[in-house]
């Protein structure tokens, strides 16, 4: 069946989900796209040939740089965001570093903070540093030290939607207007809340980057990461459409696009269960004596329990953060549970338990632990779908175990 713009303008995300349009009529007419396994395709004629390679026209040439299945969930990403163009990678880093590699160069620099996923700390300070491109770590909650550190030579402002472990949240819509003012673009990593949930245009961010792995693949099924660009800086498109993705080989193989398409199916649904069994246990770990803070923006006494309803709506997500009295105690929490499961990732089905401090963080040295404020305390969590009562239970026997 074909959809009409106007009829996909009637409808909501948890139906637009499951509606996109194939790019060329299947031939049997399959419900779901079929998934495309085949490195190159055939051409009718010398200048059908041409037009495709020489960017005339936009069709598969090599699955390196595109392919149906991936354009697919591509177009299904356009759907739900409204983005100008959405290009799919095999993981998370590889869309944070194309978009990167796209913005900067050498002499350029970007603002961000220290508040940073632990390989995106490394790729800014080590990848990009070492060819030239200057990482200033600033505090993106204040507005004076943003102004200060944005200049001509900037190429980005980045941060993270929801700092990951630190649950800091800045004001979007200061640093569009700050970066925007000087002509730089605000580039967010919004992994931690569904951008179905939001309006990531409306808030003054120019492109986003997603793990996909995390909410998006429907229970850890595959890696993925996405860049979802508004099109304000046609610079992104530019370079990733016709340079990055022919050299630097990272575009999202067509079975995980599969997979991640049908993961955005159920997204709604399971977002749901997530973010309020995430609530429901936050609100429920406050009261655990054993616990010395929980930390998770949906509680209403949190700092950023405003900015976080302003920006994202209702919900927040399924991660937050407990702290125990001390490294020891966090230690025996993680060898004690029985139902959360030892394991890195985010929203996963199941629940997950770490320890940034020792593992993530792990290679920093203590010093730079204490400025990116990973505290050895803290135990971060990824609330999954089972049922509440078991994830409590589980938590508070692990906290009392001996
Ligand atoms: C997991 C994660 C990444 C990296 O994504 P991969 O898919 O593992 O490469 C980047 N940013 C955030 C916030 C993440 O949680």
């Amino acid at each position: 069946m074909e959809y009409t713009d106007q009829h996909l303008d009637e409808l909501q995300c948890a139906t637009l989900a499951t509606l996109t349009n194939y790019q060329k009529p299947d031939a049997y007419g399959a419900l779901s796209m079929p998934v495309y396994h085949c490195a190159s395709y055939e051409f009718a004629t010398a200048k059908e040939m041409s037009d495709v390679f020489c960017g005339r026209v936009l069709d598969p040439e090599y699955s390196r740089v595109m392919n149906p299945t991936v354009t697919f969930f591509e177009n299904r990403v356009k759907l739900l965001t409204g983005a100008a163009n959405v290009f799919a990678f095999n993981c998370g880093m590889a869309a944070i570093s194309n978009v990167l590699f796209a913005l900067a160069s050498q002499g350029k620099n970007i603002v961000t903070s220290s508040h940073l996923f632990g390989n995106t700390v490394s790729f800014l300070r080590n990848t990009l540093g070492n060819l030239g491109v200057e990482t200033r770590e600033i505090n993106l909650l204040d507005r004076e030290a943003v102004e200060n550190a944005v200049d001509e030579n900037t190429c980005a402002v980045f941060l993270e939607i929801i700092t990951n472990p630190q649950m800091e949240v800045a004001d979007l819509s200061m640093l569009a207007e700050v970066a925007h003012a000087k002509n730089v673009p605000l580039v967010a990593d919004t992994t931690l809340i569904p951008f179905t949930q939001f309006d990531g245009k409306a808030l003054g961010i120019d492109a986003q980057v997603v793990s996909s792995t995390k909410y998006i693949s429907g229970g850890a099924t595959s890696l993925g990461g996405l860049v979802i660009d508004y099109g304000t800086f046609p610079v992104i498109n530019r370079r990733i459409r016709y340079e990055l993705l022919f050299n630097l080989g990272g575009y999202m193989t067509p079975h995980a696009a599969y997979m991640q398409t049908v993961g955005l199916e159920t997204l709604e649904a399971r977002y749901k269960v997530h973010a309020s069994n995430a609530l429901e246990l936050a609100k429920r770990l406050q009261n655990v004596p054993e616990i010395k803070r929980v930390n998770y923006t949906g509680l209403p006494d949190n700092p950023f329990h405003e900015i976080a309803r302003k920006q994202f709506g209702e919900t927040s997500g399924a991660m937050l953060t407990i702290d125990l009295e001390d490294k020891a105690s966090a230690l025996n929490f993680i060898n004690n549970l029985k139902v959360v499961h030892r394991a890195s990732n985010l929203f996963d089905n199941r629940s997950l338990a770490i320890h940034p401090a020792s593992t993530i963080f792990g290679p920093f040295s203590g010093s730079q632990r204490r400025a990116m404020d990973v505290l050895d305390t803290t135990i971060r969590l990824s609330i999954g779908l089972e049922n509440i009562d078991d994830i409590f239970n589980d938590i508070v026997q692990a906290v009392r175990a001996k």
